[in-house]
C-alpha cells in the first residue's frame, strides 16, 4: 500500500463548512457550527458560536466565553501552547501566531506528514501576546490579507510617535482612535504605554470588557478608563478609543473637536483613509505585511503550500517561483475587515 497520507488533500480537505481533517474528524474555523472544530483565534470570523465540541488555547477560550456566553460551545477543551493533543489519531498541537492574544497556528501530524496551518499571523512583536513560531512542515497554510508587495507596514513606534505629535499638536482637541475591539484596541494601548505616554486612555463601552478581559489574563495596560460620562473638558488632549462602526456615531459628538484615527493595515491605502474622512491614518497591523509573509514561506521550508483568505495571486506566485507547489483555497467566509 502506498502512503496515501503523503498528500494532504486526501486528508485535509474544504468544505462547504470549512478546511476539514477527515481522519482526526475535525474542522479548523468552521464557517457554520460543527460536532468539533479547532480554533486559531478568537476574531469572529474564526470563532463563531454553536459548535459542539471546541479545542483552542486557554486565551481563546475565554474570549469565546466572554463573547458569545452559553452559545461559545458544547465543550470547550483548553490546550496550551506547545501541548500535543489526540484526536482519532490525528496529533494537533497550537504553537504561538503573534496575531491577538490566544491566537494559534495548528501543527498537524498524521503519518509522518506535518501539516501547518497558520491562521491569521504576524511577525513582529506585540506586547500583548506571544511571538510567532515558525515551525518547519510539509506543507504551510498561510493567510494572504495584505500580500501584495505594495503592502509593507511600517515600524509600529513610527505610527504611535504620530499618534502622539498629533496629540501635542492640538491640545484644546482629543485624538479619536478607532481599533477593533480584539487585539488591536488592547496593542494600540500597550504600544503607547512602551512609548511612555502613562496618561489615563479613554475608551467606548464596547472596548472595555475584552481590555478587562486582556488585564484578567495578565496584560498591563495601566489605566483605561470608559469614556462614556466624562466631561468634555477632560477629554481634552487626550486619547479616545473607540470601533470603526463607531467613529461616525452620534456618540462622538460629546467629544472635544476630535481627530479622527484609524489603526489598521488598511491605512497604507491612501483612498481608503480619505474615503473614510480618517484624518490622521495609523498603519498597525495584526496581520504579516509582504515581507513578513515571504520571509516565513522561506523559513518554515514547506514544499507545499496553500493560500487562503485575501490577495492569493501574488503569494501563490511568490512560492512557485521558489520552486514550491502553491495553490490557492477557495475558502470563504473569512472577513477581512476585522484586521
Ligand atoms: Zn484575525
Ligand atoms: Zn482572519
Amino acid at each position: 500500500m502506498t502512503n496515501s497520507a503523503a498528500r494532504p488533500e486526501n486528508w485535509l480537505r474544504v468544505t462547504p463548512a470549512g478546511l476539514y481533517c477527515e481522519p482526526g474528524d475535525f474542522y479548523i474555523d468552521p464557517a457554520r457550527p460543527v460536532p468539533r472544530a479547532v480554533i486559531t483565534h478568537g476574531h469572529g470570523d474564526h470563532a463563531r458560536p454553536g459548535n459542539e465540541h471546541v479545542l483552542a488555547t486557554p486565551e481563546t477560550v475565554a474570549i469565546m466565553r466572554q463573547r458569545y456566553g452559553e452559545l461559545a460551545g458544547g465543550t470547550l477543551q483548553a490546550t496550551r501552547y506547545g501541548e500535543p493533543v489526540a484526536l482519532n489519531g490525528v496529533s494537533v498541537c497550537l504553537v504561538p501566531a503573534g496575531h491577538v492574544l490566544g491566537s494559534a497556528q495548528l501543527v498537524i501530524e498524521y503519518k509522518g506528514v506535518r501539516i501547518v496551518v497558520s491562521g491569521d499571523y504576524k511577525r513582529r512583536p506585540d506586547p500583548t501576546c506571544p511571538r510567532f513560531e515558525p515551525q518547519s512542515c510539509d506543507l504551510f497554510i498561510t493567510e494572504a490579507t495584505f500580500a501584495l508587495p505594495v503592502f509593507r507596514h511600517p515600524p509600529d513606534r513610527h505610527e504611535i510617535d504620530k499618534l502622539l505629535h498629533s496629540l501635542h499638536l492640538y491640545p484644546e482637541r482629543c485624538q479619536l482612535v478607532g481599533v477593533y475591539a480584539l487585539g488591536k484596541c488592547q496593542r494600540v494601548v500597550a504600544l503607547l504605554r512602551a512609548a511612555g505616554y502613562d496618561a489615563p486612555v479613554y475608551m467606548h463601552g464596547a472596548l472595555l470588557g475584552l481590555t478587562e478581559l486582556y488585564q484578567s489574563l495578565g496584560i498591563d495596560l495601566g489605566d483605561v478608563r470608559l469614556a462614556t460620562g466624562v466631561a468634555r473638558d477632560e477629554l481634552k488632549g487626550k486619547i479616545v478609543l473607540a470601533p470603526p462602526m463607531a467613529l461616525a456615531d452620534r456618540w462622538t459628538r460629546r467629544l472635544p473637536d476630535p481627530v479622527i484615527a484609524l489603526a489598521s493595515g488598511w491605512m497604507r491605502v491612501k483612498q481608503r483613509a480619505k474615503a473614510r474622512g480618517i484624518e490622521l491614518p495609523l498603519v498597525i497591523s495584526d496581520h504579516a505585511d509582504w515581507d513578513e509573509l515571504t520571509q516565513t514561506l522561506d523559513e518554515v521550508g514547506a514544499a507545499e503550500i496553500w493560500v487562503t483568505h485575501g490577495r492569493e495571486e501574488a503569494l501563490v506566485h511568490y512560492a512557485t517561483q521558489r520552486g514550491r507547489a502553491a495553490r490557492a483555497l477557495q475558502l470563504t467566509g473569512f472577513d477581512e475587515e476585522e484586521e
